[in-house]
């Protein structure tokens, strides 16, 4: 999954992220939260690799880590073959405009004492634009995203929740990256606001060949915008695969979980509830053996005991439990 290709943009490799609990006079460390542990997965050009899981399992750290806005404990990130981890300073800045993200929440994301145009192109300023060439830029961006010019000059409080997403997205449209973490990007907006948001994101991508990590614990959405999908459970991916087949025929009980408190857009058509028991256990103290095991109704000993590895099942499927077999997915999926 891991073996370098030219297609890939991304590559992730052992990604690991522990944040230290720390107590005492002396901020002695009394154990860690193991947010993101030994993670590996590639993002081709021009694909949405949809990442997804329930709240905490460590999918917006990930997407953080990608960015490099927090070190990783371990493990490694080669964005178009470059290894971000030995860059620092204005070689790491560089890079940056390269890699940009869209937030969950626009209206926190944007400065209130910012104007629309100082917005989108503080960015172009950093980048040493001059005053001509941001007013032109961000005109620009402003018909890109469905904004009019004359919306410039007015600032984040005067928009809907959907227009400051439609700002936020200009803004990280405005150097011109290649790839954006998309974290929750449309998870406060009203459902129809939703579908529009991820339709221009669409839009985007082709017009401007972008390449996305979408972020979500929305199933229905990752669905619409995704080209593949990694599921993760409590820090660790436990399946990955093209839409089609993880939609169709997921191999992991979680995935099968998740996927059976999705609607079905088809009239009359329903989905065998598979409900989950138990809560989340905590990421300080991530249960033995499968990280699922406390919540499967298939646990038996071995998952009890033993770690799963993440197999391939056959047509760039993986998944990671004791029940499924390398091969075991069919080509008629
Ligand atoms: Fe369930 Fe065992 Fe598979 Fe984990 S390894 S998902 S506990 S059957």
């Amino acid at each position: 999954m891991t073996v370098r290709d030219a297609t890939d943009l991304v590559e992730v490799s052992g990604l690991t992220k522990h944040f230290p609990l720390r107590k005492g006079l002396f901020s002695r460390q009394v154990g860690a939260v193991r947010a993101v542990d030994d993670v590996s997965f590639v993002i081709r050009r021009g694909e949405t690799l949809g990442l997804v899981g329930e709240s905490g399992c460590g999918k917006s750290t990930t997407g953080r880590l990608i960015m490099r806005l927090i070190p990783p404990t371990e493990g490694g990130i080669l964005f178009d073959g470059v290894d971000l981890s030995k860059l620092e300073g204005s070689a790491l800045r560089r890079m940056r405009r390269q890699f940009q993200m869209v937030v969950q929440d626009p209206f926190n994301a944007l400065n209130p004492r910012m104007t629309v145009a100082e917005t989108i192109g503080e960015p172009l300023y950093l980048a040493g634009q001059d005053r001509t060439a941001r007013e032109r830029r961000v005109k620009e961006l402003l018909e890109v995203v469905g904004l009019a010019s004359y919306h410039a000059e007015r600032y984040p409080h005067e928009f809907s929740g959907g227009q400051r997403q439609r700002i936020g997205i200009a803004r990280a449209l405005a150097v011109k990256p290649k790839f954006i973490v998309c974290d929750e990007p449309v998870s406060a907006l009203d459902v129809s606001i939703q579908a529009q948001v991820v339709n221009l994101l669409k839009d985007l991508q082709r017009e401007y060949a972008l390449t996305y990590l979408f972020v979500s614990h929305d199933l229905g959405v990752v669905r619409h915008i995704s080209d593949r999908v990694a599921v993760m459970y409590l820090g660790k991916i436990v399946e990955l695969a093209d839409k089609r087949r993880l939609y169709s025929t997921p191999k992991h009980p979680y995935t099968q979980a998740l996927l059976s408190a999705v609607p079905v857009p088809r009239p009359g058509a329903r989905r065998d509830r598979v409900m989950l028991t138990g809560d989340v256990p905590s990421a300080r103290r991530p249960p033995s053996g499968c990280r699922f095991h406390t919540r499967c109704p298939l646990a038996d000993e071995t998952c009890r005991q033993v770690e799963p590895p993440l197999i391939d099942v056959g047509n760039n499927h993986y998944a990671a439990c004791h029940r499924v077999t390398k091969g075991s997915e069919r080509d008629d999926a």
